[in-house]
C-alpha cells in the first residue's frame, strides 16, 4: 500500500512525455508556452508621433514661434521627406516622426497663423515651448528585439497574445493537450435519460471527470462504458489505445470483489501493474499500471474506485497534477491550490489511514487588537462523509487532508483546505468606482 506523496511522484514519474505543438494565436490561449519567446521587433517599430499634433525641432518650437506648414503625415504613411528649418509637420497619432524632428507639440498649443490662398493654413504659432522628447514613442522603448518575451511553461494569457500579435507572429509552440480515454465500468450502470430498470443506477462518474479532465489540461478523446465483463473492458482498452489515448481513465471494478473486472483486464492486456492500494480514506483501491507498446512511450492506465466520492478524490490527487504536468504546468505548481481556514467544529478522526474530508468555505471578518478587521474563511464539513455521496462533493469547496494516525482537529483551529479546481474563493468582483 502506497502512501499519498509516495503514489503522486509515481505516477508523475510514469508519465508519458510531454508533446509540444504549434497553435494559431487565438488557440493557443490559456496553453503552456513550449519554448521561451524572444522579441524579434523592437516595439515601437521606430519613433512615432504619440498624440495629434505637429512635429518639430524642440529648439524652434518656444512659445510665440511662428513655424510654416510643411507635409501632412497621418497613421500608416511613411514622412515624404525631412524636416525644413522652421518648419512643422502636421502628424497624427502612430505616424512615423519625419527626420530631423525631435518633438511634437499637441494640436491643443497651436494655433492656425496665416492662411495659404486656398484657405488652407499655411503657418501655426506655437503657444507652449516644447521640450525635445515630447509626446514621442521612441523605437525600443517598450521592447527591444533580442529581448525576452515569455518563459517556457508560461501560461498563454490574453495580454501575452496581444504582444505575439504585435510581433507579427501567427503561431505559438506550446505543449499538447495529453489525449484521456474514459471508461466507466459496472453492470448497474445506465446512461442519464435513459429509464432505469431493475437494480440499474445512473451513471455519474463519467459526467464528474469529462470537464475536470478539461480543467487539468487534458483533452478528452472519448468517454464510453462497458459492463463488467472482464472481455469487456479488455477489448475497449485496446480499442481506445488504438485511437490514441495517451493516458486511460477507468471507474469502478478496481477493488477485489468477484464482480470486478480491472485487475483481471489489465493482466490479459499485459499491462504492468505499480500499485493498486493507496493508504487513504476515501479511495483506497487505486490502480495505476503501464501498458508499453513498443515504443518508449508506454501507455498510462489508472483505474480509479467506483465511488463517485472515492472516484473524484482519487482524480483530484493523482490524475489532475498528471494532466497539469503533460500539459506544461510548472512542477511548482501541480496540484490544488490550498487557502488558510479556521476550523468550524471539532472533528475526530479515528482510523490509521490518512484522510480526506469534504469541506464548505464560508467568508469570516475578524477583528484584530488594533480593531483592524481582517477577512480570513471558515471551513466545515459537508455533511456526511460517506464515499458514495456524491452531494458531498457537490456542495463542498474543497478538501481537509489530515495525515495518516488518528487525530483530533477542534473548533478554532487553523487548518489548510486544497480548493477543488473549480472552485471560485475569490474576493468579490466589483466595478471601479470614481
Ligand atoms: P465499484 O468500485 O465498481 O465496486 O463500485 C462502487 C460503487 O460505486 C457501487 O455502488 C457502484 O454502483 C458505484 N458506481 C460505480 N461506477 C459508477 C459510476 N460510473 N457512476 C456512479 N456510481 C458508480
Ligand atoms: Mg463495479
Amino acid at each position: 500500500m502506497r502512501l499519498i506523496n509516495d503514489a503522486i511522484q509515481e505516477c508523475l514519474s510514469l508519465s508519458p512525455c510531454r508533446e509540444v505543438e504549434s497553435l494559431p494565436l487565438l488557440e493557443a490561449c490559456g496553453a503552456s508556452l513550449a519554448a521561451d519567446l524572444v522579441a524579434e521587433r523592437s516595439l515601437p517599430l521606430w519613433d512615432q508621433s504619440a498624440m495629434d499634433g505637429y512635429a518639430v525641432r524642440a529648439e524652434e518650437a518656444t512659445q510665440g514661434a511662428v513655424l510654416s506648414l510643411g507635409e501632412i503625415i497621418p497613421a500608416g504613411h511613411w514622412p515624404q521627406r525631412s524636416l525644413k528649418e522652421g518648419e512643422a509637420a502636421r502628424i497624427f497619432t502612430g505616424a512615423p516622426l519625419p527626420e530631423g524632428s525631435d518633438a511634437v507639440v499637441i494640436q491643443e498649443n497651436v494655433v492656425p497663423h496665416s492662411l495659404s490662398a486656398d484657405q488652407r493654413v499655411a503657418m501655426i504659432k506655437v503657444e507652449s515651448t516644447a521640450q525635445r522628447g515630447d509626446h514621442i514613442r521612441v523605437c525600443g522603448e517598450e521592447l527591444r528585439a533580442g529581448t525576452l518575451i515569455s518563459r517556457s511553461e508560461r501560461t498563454v494569457t490574453p495580454g501575452l497574445l496581444g504582444l505575439c500579435a504585435s510581433q507579427g507572429w501567427t503561431h505559438l509552440p506550446v505543449f499538447k493537450k495529453p489525449n484521456v480515454a474514459l471508461l466507466e465500468t459496472g453492470t448497474e450502470l445506465v446512461e442519464p435519460g435513459i429509464p432505469l430498470s431493475n437494480a440499474q443506477i445512473y451513471a455519474s462518474n463519467a459526467t464528474t471527470l469529462s470537464p475536470l479532465i478539461k480543467l487539468s489540461g487534458g483533452q478528452l478523446l472519448s468517454s464510453e462504458r462497458v459492463s463488467d465483463h472482464v472481455s469487456e473492458v479488455v477489448n475497449k482498452l485496446n480499442l481506445l489505445i488504438d485511437q490514441g489515448a495517451r493516458l486511460l481513465i477507468t471507474t469502478g471494478g478496481v477493488s477485489v470483489g468477484d464482480f470486478d473486472p480491472i485487475h483481471q483486464a489489465l493482466e490479459q492486456l499485459g499491462a504492468t501493474r505499480s500499485f493498486w492500494r493507496v493508504k487513504m480514506k476515501p479511495g483506497k483501491p487505486i490502480s495505476v499500471a503501464t501498458l508499453d507498446r513498443g515504443d518508449d512511450d508506454p501507455v498510462l492506465i489508472i483505474g480509479l474506485p467506483g465511488n463517485p466520492v472515492s472516484c473524484v478524490i482519487g482524480y483530484l490527487l493523482f490524475v489532475h497534477p498528471l494532466l497539469q504536468h503533460l500539459s506544461g504546468v510548472p512542477s511548482q505548481r501541480l496540484g490544488l491550490p490550498r487557502i488558510s481556514c479556521i476550523l468550524d467544529h471539532d472533528i475526530e478522526k479515528r482510523g490509521h489511514r490518512a484522510e480526506l474530508f469534504r469541506v464548505s468555505l464560508l467568508p469570516h471578518r475578524e477583528a484584530t487588537q488594533d480593531a483592524r478587521r481582517i477577512e480570513t474563511w471558515r471551513c466545515g464539513l459537508t455533511g456526511g462523509q460517506s464515499s458514495a455521496w456524491i452531494s458531498s462533493i457537490s456542495q463542498g469547496d474543497g478538501l481537509l487532508y489530515t495525515s495518516a494516525p488518528p487525530a483530533s482537529l477542534k473548533a478554532g483551529d487553523r487548518v489548510e483546505v486544497a480548493l477543488f479546481p473549480w472552485s471560485h474563493i475569490l474576493p468579490n468582483a466589483h466595478l471601479f468606482d470614481e
